[in-house]
């Protein structure tokens, strides 16, 4: 018989998939949802496994293990994981340069004036300043291999970064399992191979195994990764392809050696036909080389990533296919999709496993009610699907630039991709940055000031004007203030630890 949910004390919560998307929502949702309203099934295939790739984070996830109660120590020993104050990009605005997008401000705002506005101004008078990235605490610390947790005294230097971690992504699932299962989240292994969608409401009502089992829900949650088996194949969502503008659609994936340069930050190198990865673990180095195939070919692409690794490799390198993207709706009817199902963006920002955090976050918000039935109110999804697309089309507009700002003459991508359409959205903030040092402020979604401001500056685009408020400050002020910011970083930064110094003494033992 036909069950009915309004009658139900619980709404059933079904989240197909156990990869990092799986598990973070069945974590995330079993913390903030009330158990007795809720009930959490989560199924997955061993047979089909997960991604196995996603190493390296933004400093929120931070918030998400703080809000399951987990212990920092304990989380790093089991994943392997290190800390992260930011991404060193090598080569991006032109062969042979360095520069780093922290997890951290640049300067201080003075007199209501964003640093940037004081640096460019004394600049243009001919006062000597440093480069800008001299006056950003977490640079200077990824620049001396150093880590220490940030001062929580807001007057204090250090209390301007943040940090992430790198970890590996597949021991993290595991982990959150452990959680989630722990606190009543049911687990089913099987393969999910028949979607059931009702009649004239298009809603699913249930999903059958390969063993026949029928396990029926009121809310479905596609976490089933690049498959998108609910969101895709069984209510044929539309995709919005962004490969005109991210020509990047493969991945090889290899580990090597953990070897002496164990950075807090990830590296990012620019290559002929895309870019390689560098993330360092505690028991090894994750690298992959994210590239082009209207560029290059499998076999050179392999060629490139094996000459970048600084350590033998410890196995053959794993190749990934994806197109960049997203889903026109990731809420539809009552599914709900999430992680790679939702949509896909290069990692070199290390955006996926965010986009999931904010996902489950925005759910946990906009969750039905048990007893509101399975005819969702549409207007949680549309605010959903509002919020998901601000998300996605942020990190894109980012990623972009990254591609657009470059000066690597002469080869197909680099000419390509510096001379390709942007979405007008970009070209706003290009030409707003170029004409008065501005830099998007968003409240909401990923990437604010200081991240455009090290991307620019970082690969040469230069602005010709600044925020004339900064004159209210005197020059001789300006060019004092730059000079002590200056002093009160290098010597706190001289006196912190090593990287590895701070994993070994903070881990607990394994
Ligand atoms: P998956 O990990 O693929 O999980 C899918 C799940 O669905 C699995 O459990 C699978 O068994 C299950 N499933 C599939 N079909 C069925 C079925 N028929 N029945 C039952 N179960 C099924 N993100 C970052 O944040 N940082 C990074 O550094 C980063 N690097 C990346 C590098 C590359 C090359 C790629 C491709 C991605 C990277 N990502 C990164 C993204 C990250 O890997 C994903 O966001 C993350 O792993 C989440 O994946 P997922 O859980 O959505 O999918």
């Amino acid at each position: 018989m036909e069950r009915n949910p309004a009658d139900s004390a619980a709404l059933r919560v079904v989240i197909v998939g156990g990869g990092t998307a799986g598990w973070m929502c069945a974590s995330g949702l079993s913390r903030l949802l009330d158990p007795s309203a809720y009930s959490l099934t989560l199924i997955e295939s061993d047979e089909i496994g997960a991604v196995g790739v996603g190493e390296a984070t933004l400093p929120h996830i931070k918030i998400f293990n703080d809000m399951l109660g987990i212990r920092e120590a304990e989380f790093l020993s089991e994943t392997k994981g290190t800390f992260k104050l930011g991404i060193e990009f090598r080569g991006w605005g032109a062969p042979g340069d360095s520069y780093v997008h922290p997890f951290g401000t640049f300067g201080e705002p003075w007199g209501g004036v964003h640093f940037q506005h004081h640096w460019l101004r004394a600049r243009a008078a001919g006062v000597p300043v440093a480069p800008l990235e001299a006056y950003s605490y977490a640079v200077a610390a990824c620049r001396a291999g150093a880590f220490e947790f940030p001062s929580e005294d807001s007057k204090s230097i250090r209390s301007t970064y943040a940090y992430a971690y790198h970890f590996d992504a597949s021991l993290y699932a595991s982990f959150l399992r452990r959680w989630a299962t722990a606190r009543g989240v049911q687990r089913i292994e099987g393969q999910v191979v028949e979607v059931a969608c009702g009649g004239e409401s298009g809603l699913i009502e249930a999903v059958t195994l390969k063993s026949g089992a029928r396990v029926e829900g009121d809310l479905f949650i596609d976490c089933s990764g690049f498959r998108a088996l609910l969101i895709g194949d069984a209510l044929k969502v539309g995709w919005q392809d962004w490969t005109p503008w991210l020509p990047c659609d493969r991945a090889l994936a290899v580990p090597c050696e953990r070897t002496a340069d164990f950075t807090p930050y990830t590296r990012s190198t620019a290559q002929e036909a895309g870019w390689t990865w560098r993330i360092p673990l505690q028991h090894r180095t994750g690298n992959g080389y994210v590239f082009s195939s209207r560029f290059t070919d499998e076999g050179r692409a392999r060629e490139v990533l094996l000459r970048a690794l600084d350590g033998p490799a410890l196995a053959e390198p794993k190749l990934l296919r994806f197109s960049p993207g997203r889903r026109e709706l990731a809420w539809s009817g009552n599914c709900v999709a999430v992680g790679l199902a939702s949509g896909f963006l290069e990692p070199l920002e290390s955006t996926s496993i965010f986009l999931i955090q904010g996902a489950v976050t925005d759910l946990a918000n906009l969750m039905p009610k048990p007893g509101e039935g399975a005819r969702m109110d549409p207007r949680l999804a549309n605010e959903f699907n509002r919020l998901f697309a601000i998300q996605y089309d942020r990190v894109r507009d980012f990623l972009i630039l990254h591609y657009r700002a470059n000066a690597r003459r002469g080869e197909a991508l680099w000419d390509y991709v510096r001379t390709m359409p942007i979405p007008d959205s970009l070209v706003q903030k290009m030409s707003l940055f170029e004409a008065r040092a501005w830099t998007p402020d968003y409240k909401y979604g990923l990437f604010a000031r200081d991240s455009w401001l090290s991307v620019l500056m970082g690969q040469g685009v230069v602005p010709r004007g600044y925020d004339r408020l900064a004159e209210g400050l005197s020059l001789a002020d300006a060019e004092a203030h730059l000079a002590r910011l200056k002093t009160r970083i290098d010597a706190n930064v001289a006196a912190m630890s090593s990287h590895s110094d701070f994993i070994a003494n903070y881990c607990d033992p394994a």
